[in-house]
């Protein structure tokens, strides 16, 4: 992503239109006016929102700050501390800033959480979802070092330990803890990467499938509502495998489509839901991942529109939130820049999400 070079008129224009979207906002909303009211009041009429732009260096400095914090301030995750890594880490990546910086920090940091797959911080059991943001973070930083602290061995094991005792081809984010569509997105893209027994991935299509809804979208388990997370988790699991056939991708995309709210140009997880920046890339990703199976040859979301959100969601110090009148946090930084790096340019990868670049230097390593 370029750096900006804006005069210092155009930056204070900038600001201004951000802070008084978000003291109307405010003000809006605790008057409680309907969603569309406010969609046509400041998306539509408000005239600077169209001069915004992405504030790189902010959210550089702002990264970087929770990037090095890392062990400090995220006793508020304390079941999740490699997302706290990631989610910076990876916000970086895409905003083109030298990462190798942090590789030793990140390292030594992760080693701790490592078992033969990694738990959520130090002397904490083995579970899917910071195994998943670890072994992301190791992809980023993308040298001999960082890849060589994975445990091929140990997450085979570990993943065997989580196969769902009742369904065949789901999984189980831990031993006996809850089965849903992250659990078999995570054990399918890091089998097929880390070249681990494909035996893992036995029934995992079919499964994925049996959870496509009636509105077209992928739910959590068999039987739940369509929902922006699970549907890229199952998708992207089934893009990688090479068997997006196997769901009725007609009805995936007519759903996707409608996600994709008019006025404000982000995305909703579910029907009937208020838009957030972070489906920039849950939802956004999915078209990417439609053109990568084959199955739509273009860009068939509104990028635009999808970039106005993003612009107006970022804090003027740097962080991007949820929507106007939240304040930032890594996740939204990550998955807001996430889903603006799928707009324009093949940097990104959409199943793994982190730079295509990487993937590529982990495929030939573990050849
Ligand atoms: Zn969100």
């Amino acid at each position: 992503m370029k750096q900006l070079n804006r005069t210092l008129n155009e930056q204070n224009l900038v600001h201004s239109a951000i802070s008084q979207i978000r003291k109307e906002y405010q003000y809006v909303e605790s008057e409680e006016v309907p969603q569309d009211l406010l969609e046509n009041k400041y998306y539509k009429e408000y005239e600077p929102l169209n001069k915004l732009e992405l504030l790189t260096d902010q959210h550089i400095k702002y990264c970087t700050k929770k990037l090095l914090n890392i062990g400090y301030s995220i006793f508020y995750l304390d079941v999740g501390q490699p997302w706290c890594i990631y989610w910076p880490l990876n916000a970086l990546s895409i905003l083109q800033d030298d990462v190798s910086k942090y590789e030793h920090q990140i390292i030594q940091y992760l080693e701790q959480c490592k078992i033969g797959s990694f738990g959520g911080g130090p002397y904490q059991f083995e579970h899917l979802a910071p195994t998943y943001s670890s072994l992301l973070s190791l992809f980023i930083l993308a040298t001999p070092t960082s890849l060589g602290l994975i445990d091929r061995q140990g997450l085979e094991k570990f993943f065997w330990s989580v196969q769902d005792p009742n369904i065949k081809g789901s999984y189980l984010m831990h031993v006996n803890g809850e089965a849903d569509m992250r659990a078999v997105y995570i054990v399918v893209i890091m089998v097929i990467i880390l070249k681990l027994d494909p035996k893992l991935l036995d029934g995992c299509a079919e499964y994925i499938a049996s959870c496509q809804t009636y509105e077209g979208g992928i739910g959590g388990v068999r039987y739940s509502e369509s929902h922006g997370g699970y549907t890229f988790c199952g998708y992207a699991a089934l893009v990688c495998m090479k068997k997006a056939h196997y769901i009725d991708q007609e009805k995936l995309l007519n759903w996707l489509v409608n996600r994709q709210i008019e006025n404000e140009g982000g995305f909703n997880g579910r029907t009937n839901k208020v838009v957030d920046a972070c489906y920039s890339f849950w939802q956004g990703a999915i078209f990417k991942l439609l053109m990568l199976s084959g199955y739509v040859n273009e860009q068939l979301m509104d990028v635009q529109e999808l970039k106005k959100y993003i612009h107006i969601c970022q804090n003027i110090s740097g962080g991007i939130f949820d929507k106007p009148s939240k304040s930032p946090d890594a996740y939204h930084t990550c998955y807001g820049l996430s889903g603006y790096s799928l707009t324009d340019s093949n940097f990104q990868n959409p199943i793994y999400n982190v730079p295509n670049k990487c993937i590529e230097f982990v495929q030939n390593f573990f050849q």
